[in-house]
Parts: C-alpha cells; sequence; structure tokens
C-alpha cells in the first residue's frame, strides 16, 4: 500500500470561524461525494464545464509555477487540473468526504495537491497574501455570507495577484435555466441543488470584490447550448458567469 497524504483535519479555529457555513449545504456535498469523479453523476457539470474554466484561468494568470489555492475545491476536479498545468495547489473545503474523495483521487492520478478541512477565513489569518492565484468556484451561491469569502480571498493573494469566482446569476432567466430547467425539466442537477435567493449578481459580486481591495479585469459568461450539449464561453452572463480579478500591487 502507497503511504497516504492525509488530509489536514480542522483545527479548533475553524470551527471558530465556521459560522460562515450552511451545514446542510456541507451535508449535500458530502452525501453525493463518493460520485465526484463519475463524469455522468450530479457532477457531469462540473466535469464538463472545467477544461473551459481551466484554460481561462490560465490564460489570464499563467499557472505555471504559481502557488494556487482553491476554496471550496470539494473533490478537487479543478485543484488536479490546476496542479497538472503546473501550479502548486492548495485545496480547501468543510466537507469531509469530498476531501476524502479528493485526497484518494489524487492518490490515484499521481496529481499531488494538499487538502485541509479549514474555513477560507480562517486560513486567510494563518497565511494572508500567500498565494499567486485564488479560485473559488461555484461555491459562493452556497455560502450565509459569500462577501466574508470575497475578503478572505482577497487576504490570502498576494499583491499583484489573481482572484477568480464563479458563481450564478439572479434574475429570472436565471431561476429558468439554473433551477427549473437543470433541476426539474433536464434533470442535470439533484433538485434542491441551488437555492435561488442565494444566487449573486455581477454588480453585487464586483461590489464585494472592491471592498476587500481587488480590482475586476474580466467577466466572462458560461453558457450551456443544450441542443450541442456544451458549455461555451460568453458576453452573456445571465445565468453562469466567472469573474477574474486582481489585488492591487
Ligand atoms: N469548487 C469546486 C466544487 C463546487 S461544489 C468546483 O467548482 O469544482 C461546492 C463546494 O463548496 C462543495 O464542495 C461544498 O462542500 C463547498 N462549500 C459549501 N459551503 C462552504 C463553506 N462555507 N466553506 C467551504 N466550502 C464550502
Amino acid at each position: 500500500m502507497t503511504p497516504t497524504s492525509p488530509v489536514i483535519h480542522p483545527t479548533v479555529e475553524t470551527h471558530q470561524i465556521a459560522r460562515n457555513a450552511d451545514l446542510k449545504e456541507i451535508d449535500k456535498f458530502s452525501e453525493m461525494a463518493h460520485r465526484w469523479w463519475d463524469p455522468n453523476s450530479e457532477f457531469k457539470p462540473l466535469h464538463e464545464i472545467n477544461p473551459l474554466r481551466l484554460g481561462w484561468i490560465d490564460s489570464i494568470a499563467d499557472l505555471r509555477g504559481k502557488q494556487v489555492v482553491d476554496i471550496g475545491c470539494g473533490g478537487g476536479i479543478l485543484s488536479e487540473s490546476m496542479a497538472r498545468a503546473g501550479a502548486t495547489v492548495r485545496g480547501i473545503d468543510l466537507s469531509t468526504k469530498a476531501l476524502k474523495v479528493a485526497d484518494l483521487h489524487s492518490l490515484e492520478s499521481g496529481v499531488a495537491v494538499t487538502y485541509e478541512e479549514i474555513a477560507a477565513e480562517a486560513l486567510a489569518a494563518r497565511m494572508p497574501a500567500s498565494f499567486d492565484v485564488v479560485t473559488c468556484m461555484e461555491m459562493l451561491e452556497h455560502v450565509p455570507d459569500p462577501a466574508s469569502i470575497v475578503r478572505a480571498c482577497a487576504t490570502l493573494v498576494r499583491p499583484g495577484g489573481h482572484v477568480f469566482f464563479s458563481t450564478i446569476n439572479r434574475n429570472l432567466k436565471a431561476y429558468l435555466l439554473a433551477v427549473l430547467g437543470a433541476e426539474y425539466v433536464l434533470n442535470m442537477l439533484p433538485r434542491g441543488t441551488h437555492d435561488y435567493d442565494k444566487f449573486i449578481k455581477p454588480a453585487e459580486l464586483a461590489r464585494f470584490a472592491r471592498q476587500a481591495g481587488l480590482d475586476l479585469i474580466e467577466l466572462r459568461g458560461m453558457v450551456y447550448r443544450p441542443l450541442s450539449q456544451v458549455y461555451e464561453l460568453s458576453r452573456d452572463t445571465d445565468v453562469n458567469y466567472m469573474m477574474a480579478l486582481r489585488r492591487t500591487a
């Protein structure tokens, strides 16, 4: 047996600051975690968008040789792909099961990533200005106080470094496509995956970021084409979108 590189487990500080977590959300991801790397599971959309977001992040931040932290990394789809692209990656999440799956997968694939169960705010207190790149994808719409996560990301990145977010816009079209369409019509996602009230408008995210000392560089939509069943980068940010920001040097 290969010795496992164990997931680093929570410290007291995690539990103190993990107030900014919805335990129902964490449990939901834990329950599905064993299917994380099954490309036909409920995580199919994450597998499908991954090459797109990875390429976009790499085109802006040039991942080779960079220190990266992936916030809300889940089973590690993005974390591993950034490590493959040449970055040194740390992945953090609050779902013990997702982190176990991530760690096992990294052992199997031989792509090293350091996973840790810790809240973003707690890691920010411990490792300020330590990363060239911070990614936080498809996670903000699952937390009680997204602005606090944005501040933590801004603290984790070094001056001049990049921060990337992706989340879901809040409007009628997003409700129809991301909730009704994906969860009720296409059955792409389990019902209850997304809570419309927690969706975030790009202007709101940009405001959280500005207040945290991050400058907006690029806003990109990600559009699902149901007929060809592919995702594309787009100027249309009505539903899924990504934002690239930079901490003032
Ligand atoms: N970022 C990954 C996974 C997205 S799924 C990707 O895009 O591929 C959302 C993840 O956010 C889950 O793993 C869930 O456990 C995590 N999450 C939800 N609330 C969180 C919180 N408050 N702190 C850290 N992780 C959280």
